[in-house]
C-alpha cells in the first residue's frame, strides 16, 4: 500500500535527521514531512549519549582546527546553545563544565601559548593556565599517586563558564517533540522503518522499507549516519567515495577524577580527537577517558548484520589500497593504529591505555579504571578515490536531483543545526518554498537576538 506523497522525506533519526525535521517544521512553509528511522526510537546509534564524547565542539580547544574551521564550528555550536536556552534546557540537556586543552613539554607548551594568542581574538573568554593555576583548578593534572608534582612543563588553555556538554540523544528527542507542535504541517514519524530501496520515477522518489512499507516524496535527505553512503551507492551516487568505519571506545573511572573536560594537543594527521578525559553526564559525572580509534568491519557498533554493508561501502580497489598504503607508510599513524588496536585487547588493553591516560592524570591506577562496555560508536570516515586521501571531517553529496546524502563523523552532533540549515535552504530552493531565515537567525544565530 502506498502512502500519500510527502514534500520531504528524511531517512535516519539520529541527531542530524531530528534537527532537520525540527527546522523544516519550524522555519519553512512546507505542509508535509516525514522521518523514517530504522530502530524503535531516535538517536540510538552515534547520537546516543553513551556513544559519543558529549562535547559541544566550538573550536576553542580543538587544537587541530584552523582559525577558519574554528569560526565555522563556533557558529553552529552557538546554535545548539541558543536552541537550548530558548527552551530552558540548560542544566537538563546542556551543561557547563570547565574545559581546557593542555600542552605537555616544551614544544606543546609553546604551541599552546601561541595558539592562545591567535584564537582569543575569536574566543575572548579563553584563559591561559600555568602549573600553579592548574594545581588549583584541575589538581589531578599535576600530582602523582604520592602527591608529588609533575616534572614536565605544562600549560592549559580553556574556559570556566561556557556551555561545553550536551546529551545529544535527549537533544534529538526535543527536536522531534518541538517539531510536532506545528499543527499547520503534517509531521509524521515512522519507527522500525529501515529503508532498503529508493527509486526516482517521474520527478518523485519511491522509498521502500525492509518490512514492505512504501512512501513517496518530492525530495529525500538521507541522514543515515554510516549508512548514508551505502544508500547513495545503491542509487549510483558517490561512487568516488569509499568509507572506513572507525570505532571509538572509552574507559571509565569509578569516581570523579577531573573537574572538567581535559583535551590534549591533537596530531593534525589524524581525523580523530586526541584522548581526553571528562565528567560523563550519564555516569553521575564520574570521569570517562577516550575515545580510542579502531577500524571495525561493520557500520553499527553494537548491532549485528552490517558486516556486508561495510564491504559494500568500502568499494575496495587500487585507489583505496593506495590510501591505506600511504597512511600505513607514516610511522605516527602506524603506531597510533597499533596502540588503538591493543586498547581493545583484554588485559593488555587496560595497561596500554593506562599509560596514555596517565599523560593526563599522572596518579591514575589500574584499579581506578575499567573498559566502558557498551560505550562508543562508529565514525564513518570518507576515503576520496579521486584525490586518493582520507577525508577529515564531514561530507555531503548533493546530487542536485532532489536527493542529498549526509555523512557525519565528528563533530556532526555539534553541527547538526548548522548542517540542517544548509539543507533547509537547498530543500526550499528545490521545492520553491520559503525558509524564514530572519526568524531562524533571530532564534539560533549569535548576535541576532536580545
Ligand atoms: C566515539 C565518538 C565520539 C564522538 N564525540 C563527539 C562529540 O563529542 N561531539 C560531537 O559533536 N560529535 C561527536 N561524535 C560524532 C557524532 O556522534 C556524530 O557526528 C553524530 O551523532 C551523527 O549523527 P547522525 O544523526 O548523522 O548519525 P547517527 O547518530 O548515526 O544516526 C543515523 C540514524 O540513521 C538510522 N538509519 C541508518 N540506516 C537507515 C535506513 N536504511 N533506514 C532508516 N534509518 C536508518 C540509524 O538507525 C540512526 O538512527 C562522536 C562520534 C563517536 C563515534
Amino acid at each position: 500500500m502506498e502512502t500519500e506523497t510527502y514534500e520531504v522525506l528524511i531517512i535516519g533519526g539520529g541527531i542530524s535527521g531530528a534537527a532537520l525535521f525540527y527546522e523544516l517544521s519550524y522555519y519553512t512553509n512546507l505542509t508535509s514531512i516525514a522521518l523514517l528511522e530504522k530502530y524503535s526510537e531516535v538517536a540510538t546509534l552515534n547520537s546516543n549519549a553513551t556513544a559519543n564524547s558529549q562535547t559541544i565542539h566550538c573550536g576553542d580547544i580543538e587544537t587541530n582546527y584552523t582559525l577558519d574551521k574554528a569560526r565555522h564550528v563556533q557558529r553552529t555550536a552557538k546554535m545548539i546553545e541558543k536552541y537550548c536556552l530558548q527552551y530552558g534546557y540548560e542544566d537538563k540537556i546542556m551543561f557547563k563544565h570547565q574545559k581546557m586543552a593542555i600542552g605537555i613539554g616544551y614544544d606543546e607548551c609553546r604551541f599552546m601559548t601561541k595558539r592562545y594568542e591567535e584564537f582569543r581574538v575569536l574566543y575572548p573568554y579563553l584563559e591561559l593556565y600555568n602549573k600553579e593555576d592548574l594545581e588549583k583548578i584541575e589538581p589531578a593534572l599535576i600530582f602523582d599517586e604520592k602527591g608529588r608534582g609533575r616534572n614536565e612543563e605544562i600549560v592549559g588553555v580553556g574556559a570556566k563558564d561556557q556551555y561545553t556538554t550536551a546529551n545529544f540523544k535527549a537533544l534529538s528527542d526535543t527536536f522531534i517533540e518541538n517539531a510536532k507542535q506545528n499543527e499547520a504541517m503534517q509531521t509524521d514519524i515512522f519507527f522500525d522503518a529501515q529503508v532498503t530501496k529508493i527509486e526516482k520515477r517521474d520527478e518523485l522518489f519511491y522509498v521502500e522499507t525492509k518490512d514492505g512499507r512504501k512512501f513517496q516524496a518530492q525530495m529525500v535527505v538521507a541522514n543515515a549516519g554510516a549508512h548514508s553512503l551505502f544508500l547513495a551507492h545503491q542509487m549510483g551516487y558517490g561512487l568516488d567515495y569509499g568509507q572506513l568505519p572507525m570505532a571509538g571506545s572509552f574507559y571509565k573511572a569509578h569516581k570523579r577524577i577531573l573537574v572538567g573536560k581535559v583535551y590534549m594537543v591533537q596530531n593534525p594527521k589524524l581525523p580523530f580527537a586526541a584522548l581526553h578525559g571528562d565528567p560523563d553526564i550519564t555516569l553521575d559525572e564520574q570521569t570517562r577517558f577516550g575515545p580510542t580509534a579502531l577500524v571495525l568491519p561493520k557500520l553499527e557498533r553494537f548491532r549485528s548484520g552490517t558486516y556486508l554493508d561495510f564491504f559494500k561501502t568500502l568499494r575496495l580497489d587500487s585507489n583505496i589500497v593506495k590510501i591505506f598504503y600511504d597512511l600505513l607508510k607514516d610511522s605516527d599513524i602506524r603506531n597510533y593504529i597499533l596502540r588503538n588496536f591493543i586498547f581493545e585487547v583484554p588485559y593488555f588493553g587496560k595497561r596500554a591505555f593506562l599509560r596514555d591516560a596517565r599523560k593526563i592524570v599522572p596518579s591514575l591506577q589500574m584499579e581506578d579504571i575499567e573498559y566502558a562496555k557498551g560505550f562508543g560508536g562508529v565514525r564513518g570516515q570518507i576515503l576520496n578515490k579521486t584525490t586518493q586521501k582520507l577525508m577529515l571531517g564531514e561530507a555531503s553529496i548533493d546530487t542536485g536531483e532532489g536527493i542529498i546524502f549526509n555523512m557525519t563523523p565528528s563533530p556532526g552532533a555539534t553541527s547538526c543545526l548548522g548542517n540542517a540549515q544548509r539543507d533547509v535552504k537547498k530543500i526550499c530552493a528545490y521545492l520553491d518554498k520559503e525558509f524564514d531565515e530572519a526568524r531562524f537567525d533571530q532564534d539560533l544565530v549569535e548576535g541576532e537576538q536580545e
